[in-house]
């Protein structure tokens, strides 16, 4: 123990008790002073007449229970090591998936630039294709001053009967031309592209601002839908992740032939009959009941439209009759508390804006069931059945039951 945290070698700070050791703590729940530590001056001024502890007494609680927390966290240590490094661990795989999203948006934006160069690349070279030889003819003679004065004819001569082959191939009436040998672009090049030709002729369709206005709503409803993911379901804890023990939901269990009739709110903690008025349905929890725990539940009944209505614990067997009151089961209704399908006392049944507390046991061999309306007690029923959930089930619509509080401690 590090002696800083000792209390037996303090001495009085009053300055007219010239530095006398410290022998009491007051203890006095009528004293007004500040410092409690009491050297044997003090016993007679500031702490006259007060209670007072012996330092000794006062340290050795101290000590005591510093070493109990000492003790207690060295029990613990290997769990804290495992929590620190589970908590390193998971904080690196998000900064993975962080770097896994990137790199797929990268290739994503990657491959659409890419695709988005190859539309507007057919776009403008839509219009070259058709004239793709007038280029050849043209890039032959311009940049280039040797070739005119003393050109090639033979490569020159390959440029020209292309042209001329495209241009008859293209002119329905080549034959109405003086001299067929020439092409119409050569001999009348004003007109060539006016006549018979030109029905050929391509366009480029681009609207502007139609395809602008299209693009810019791409983009926003990419972005609106990036948002959407990130704000719903990107990166928000698992609700189970730590507390899945002492979270209370129903769940959407259905039973032989019985549809889910249950409106689920409030994060799966009320559920309204809201379908099939007249049929009796279970509502079950998420969890299974564990062994050796004490499960705490607070309800508010909601029962405005009568019917049958039972709160209580059943094996999920319970779903082929569909409600509390078989064999398995024990709860308490509007016709008093059931155990096991018999009716242990009808003087008590539920009303509307009931609490119910119900307190389930699961000791090994001393399971037991207590149930309050109210907060009177009302029943405490052994049990020894296994594999059991918290469950409701009720027979008409609009009646509800809402889970308040919920507790789970170990034994
Ligand atoms: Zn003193
Ligand atoms: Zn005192």
């Amino acid at each position: 123990m590090e002696p800083c945290l000792e209390l037996n070698t303090l001495t009085c700070q009053t300055i007219s008790h010239s530095g006398q050791q410290i022998i009491g703590f007051c203890i006095d729940p009528n004293c007004q002073e500040k410092n409690k530590f009491a050297c044997s001056e003090c016993f007679f001024d500031t702490h006259s007449m007060h209670k007072l502890l012996k330092i000794k007494d006062l340290n050795n609680l101290l000590q005591t229970r510093y070493k109990d927390y000492k003790q207690s966290l060295e029990k613990e240590k290997d769990v804290i090591e495992d929590c620190k490094k589970a908590e390193s661990e998971q904080i690196e795989k998000i900064e993975k998936l962080k770097q896994n999203v990137i790199e797929e948006i990268e290739l994503k934006t990657k491959s659409f630039i890419e695709e988005l160069k190859n539309k507007f690349s057919e776009l403008i070279n839509y219009k070259a294709k058709d004239f793709k030889n007038l280029i050849e003819y043209e890039n032959f003679f311009i940049g280039n001053a040797a070739p005119v004065l003393n050109p090639d004819h033979s490569k020159l001569s390959e440029i020209c009967s292309k042209i001329y082959k495209e241009s008859s191939k293209n002119s329905e009436t080549p034959k109405d031309n003086k001299d067929p040998s020439i092409p119409q672009e050569f001999s009348k090049p004003s007109q060539s592209s006016s006549s018979s030709s030109v029905k050929k002729e391509k366009k480029i369709h681009f609207n502007k601002e139609r395809i602008n206005n299209e693009f810019n709503k791409f983009i926003q409803d990419q972005l609106t839908s990036i948002q959407n993911y990130i704000k719903e379901s990107f990166l928000l804890m698992p609700e189970n992740l730590f507390s899945s023990s002492t979270k209370f939901e129903w769940c959407n269990k259905t039973y032989s032939g019985y549809d889910f009739f249950y409106r689920l709110t409030n994060n799966n903690t009320k559920g309204i009959k809201f379908l099939s008025n007249g049929t009796m349905t279970v509502l079950r929890a998420k969890e299974i009941i564990q062994d050796n725990y004490i499960y705490k539940i607070k309800f508010k009944i909601g029962y405005k439209f009568g019917g049958d209505f039972d709160v209580g614990i059943g094996t999920d067997k319970v779903g082929d009759s569909c409600w509390l009151r078989t064999k398995e089961s024990i709860c308490i209704s509007n016709t008093g508390v059931i155990n096991m399908d018999l009716n242990m006392d009808n003087s008590v049944t539920i009303k509307d804006g009931d609490i119910i507390n119900l307190e389930i046991n699961t000791e090994i061999g001393k399971k037991h069931f207590i149930g309050y309306i109210n907060q009177k007690l009302i029943c405490d029923l052994d049990f020894d059945i296994n594999n059991i959930y918290i469950m409701a089930a009720i027979r008409n619509n609009s009646n509800s039951i809402e889970v308040l509080e919920y507790d789970v401690s170990q034994i």
